[in-house]
């Protein structure tokens, strides 16, 4: 069994390797819901929505999130008639946001993605980080911001000087997908905002310790390769680079497969991590995504 930590970008990319390589059914996909809030009267949660669209095989590949040629009917109706639509949502998107806020009047998180993945023909497990609400406050110079604020009200512009979440519980069956794993991965997500707080739910680090564990720096070179993470590691202190990631992963991690361009790095991150892997991990294409997959799959 594999078990993969996600966000909502950079892993989804890798998943698309992994599932031309193995049978879905093997695959258990751990994701952050850290960001999940209400918007338009519907239940946002991105990264679990881009994660399941990834394994359908209907994700908008130009922006990591919603379904691919979606229509924009009601985003653009809902504006018209003075709603505010902080995101854009496409309508089957929306379709499938307004079938989860309507499971979660019946059902925890948990169990509302597992219908939502059964009907989407999905084999692979999804697990969400947990069936609580994390909170999260980004304080910049432009004051304390929710991350949607940040990131799209405001552009990702201010500067950020410290990042605080709420630790939660973990859903049921995650710590046991963990355990169970002949390999978890953590794939190349945002550190701080995706995988931090998938490995601050409770028991979490303590179970990948006891596992085997391999991650994908998300950091080429001194930058990310998209996103905000590069500005939320240098609020929180760390390193701009896979170096600075795997000091954040030291205590649990067994191999790290850093960037071409970062080989100069090597020596100094094998002191932290006792196997370092340079290859291509940027993926732009499907061949780039099985590539770096067989290469972390090559050894199970
Ligand atoms: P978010 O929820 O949208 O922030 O998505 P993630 O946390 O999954 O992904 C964002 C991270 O993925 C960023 O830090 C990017 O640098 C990283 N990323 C995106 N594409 C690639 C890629 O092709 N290769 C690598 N190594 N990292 C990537």
């Amino acid at each position: 069994m594999i078990t993969i930590l996600s966000g909502g970008t950079g892993t989804p990319k890798l998943l698309q390797g992994i599932i031309r390589l193995v049978d879905p059914a093997d695959l258990t996909v751990v994701v952050n819901t850290l960001e999940n809030s209400y918007f338009s009267g519907v239940y946002v949660a991105a990264d679990l929505d881009s994660v399941m669209y990834t394994l359908a095989g209907i994700i908008n590949q130009e922006t990591w999130y919603g379904i691919r040629d979606d229509t924009f009917i009601t985003h653009e109706t809902l504006k018209e008639i003075g709603c505010e639509e902080l995101l854009r949502i496409g309508d089957q998107d929306r379709a499938v946001k307004i079938q989860k806020t309507l499971l979660l009047e019946k059902y925890p998180l948990d169990e509302a993605v597992d219908i939502q993945r059964r009907k989407l023909d999905i084999e692979s497990r999804i697990i969400p980080m947990s069936n609580q609400n994390p909170q999260i406050e980004i304080l910049t110079t432009e004051g304390s911001l929710e991350f949607h604020e940040f990131l799209i009200r405001q552009k990702g512009e201010p500067d950020v000087l410290d990042i605080k979440y709420t630790r939660v519980d973990p859903a049921p069956g995650l710590i046991e997908s963990i355990e169970e794993a002949d390999i978890v991965i953590i794939g190349p997500s945002n550190p701080v905002t995706s995988v931090g707080p998938i490995l601050s739910a409770g028991g979490v680090r303590d179970a990948l310790k006891k596992s085997y564990v391999v991650a994908v720096s998300p950091i080429i070179g001194n930058k990310p390769v998209s996103g905000p993470a590069g500005k939320f590691m240098q609020a929180l202190g760390h390193e701009v680079s896979s170096l600075g990631v795997a000091a954040m992963y030291q205590d649990f991690l067994d191999k790290f497969y850093i960037d071409l361009q970062d080989h100069n790095q090597q020596e100094k991150i094998e002191r932290l991590i006792s196997e370092v892997v340079v290859t291509n991990t940027n993926m732009n294409n499907i061949e780039d995504k099985m590539m770096l997959a067989r290469n972390i799959l090559g050894e199970i």
